[in-house]
């Protein structure tokens, strides 16, 4: 049961192609990769390949010129209407996150200043944070969150200060799979107060507008994104003077990651932010339907489907659950067994309680009804 567009996007994905008994379900981790984007990277390897801004030769400016043609294609893709903004291209988002709180904030904190840090979001976008105002001596405060996993504005508003220097925040929650709704951050935050954003998990995957979010940081890895492994960029506005250089990048750059990045944002441009994000979170919403009914697993980030419909919708195609008496672990090598790829443990935060262990099934536009409910099927075998 395949869309018409759909079945045209899942013949796009060779690894997917060669392998039909299996179902990948760990799209969060990373994406698996369409035809276009090895072909670009291969012919740019086999055809144009030279450092950047290294000599007056043509392959060398060729390169230099598409790196800079990736520049203005991110701040499309973006949403970016200004020229000014900076794009740097970093190693993905953890690195990227870290220079931003290592690199352009730490320096600039003072005594009395304040941060304010997700800490029910991934730790790559809390440790930099906590680490910068370790530095700089200054104070963290915890972002304040409601009980649908959304932060939670109000309290967030009365949490800022004349010192409040920044807010972290997260564009998808890796584990809920919910959008967090950061449009609404600015209201909160007053003009001033710089907001950078993890898009992890929403770059690729919905569309996402600067200009919409109103952020004036957007940090992401294009291996979630169709790209390859390795690559990732960091947008900064210019609105508080010029746009930050980071420190310590004047080293060769990864001109095939970027080279990658660049076909991944014109594949997902051909394909459409729109569908794929509509085709991800109707998946999402019939997995979470189906562990409803099934009373031995506990979705979490949300009570029901039915009583929290608005929480479906906000659903990316990320879904996450606890079977009651079966461990995460053991569920994880179980559905392996049956051909069904998860994601089973921690999911990279710090954190005890529920999320702790649980198992994670995140989708993409390759993703197929067939995928969902064959895990269903395996996951109602165990039902009792
Ligand atoms: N933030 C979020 C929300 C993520 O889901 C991830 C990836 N698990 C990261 C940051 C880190 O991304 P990377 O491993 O590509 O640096």
């Amino acid at each position: 049961e395949l869309l018409p567009w759909q079945a045209g996007v899942r013949a796009q994905f060779p690894q997917i192609v060669a392998h039909p008994g299996v179902a990948y379900l760990d799209s969060a981790a990373t994406s698996q990769k369409p035809q276009a984007v090895l072909d670009a990277v291969m012919d740019y390897l086999t055809t144009g390949n030279a450092n950047a801004a290294r000599g007056t030769y043509p392959w060398a400016n060729r390169t230099t010129a598409l790196i800079d043609r990736t520049r203005d294609q991110l701040r499309s893709f973006l949403g970016d209407a200004s020229a000014r903004s900076g794009v740097h291209f970093v190693g993905g988002t953890t690195d990227g996150l870290r220079a931003v709180a290592l690199d352009w904030l730490a320096p600039q904190l003072r005594d009395g200043d304040e941060i304010i840090v997700p800490f029910a979001d991934h730790s790559a976008n809390i440790e930099p944070w906590v680490e910068a105002a370790r530095r700089a001596r200054v104070r963290v405060r915890a972002m304040p969150y409601d009980e649908a996993h959304d932060y939670d504005t109000d309290r967030l508003r009365a949490m800022i200060g004349p010192r409040t220097r920044l807010i972290a925040a997260t564009h998808v929650h890796h584990v809920y799979g919910n959008d967090m709704n950061v449009h609404r951050l600015r209201a909160a935050a007053g003009p001033e107060v710089p907001i950078c954003l993890d898009a992890a998990q929403g770059f690729g995957h919905l569309p996402l507008s600067v200009a919409a979010l109103d952020v004036d940081f957007v940090v992401f890895s294009g291996h979630k994104a169709m790209a390859l492994p390795g690559v990732g960029a960091i947008w900064a506005a210019n609105r508080r003077g010029p746009a930050f250089e980071p420190g310590g990048w004047h080293g060769s750059p990864n001109t095939s990651g970027i080279v990658s990045l660049s076909a991944a944002m014109d594949w997902l441009d051909r394909t459409g932010l729109d569908r794929i994000s509509r085709w991800s979170r109707a998946l999402g919403a019939r997995l979470t339907d189906g562990l409803d009914r099934l009373d031995s697993y506990a979705v979490l980030g949300c009570q029901s489907s039915l009583s929290a419909g608005s929480a479906v919708q906000r659903r990316q195609g990320i879904v996450t659950f606890r079977h009651r008496e079966i461990s995460s672990n053991d569920l994880g090598f179980i559905l392996e067994s049956d051909g069904l790829l998860v994601r089973a443990d921690g999911h990279c935060q710090g954190d005890q309680g529920e999320k702790a262990s649980s198992v994670r099934v995140s989708l993409h536009a390759y993703s197929t009804v067939e995928e969902v409910d064959r895990l269903l099927d395996a996951l109602a075998a165990l039902d009792r």
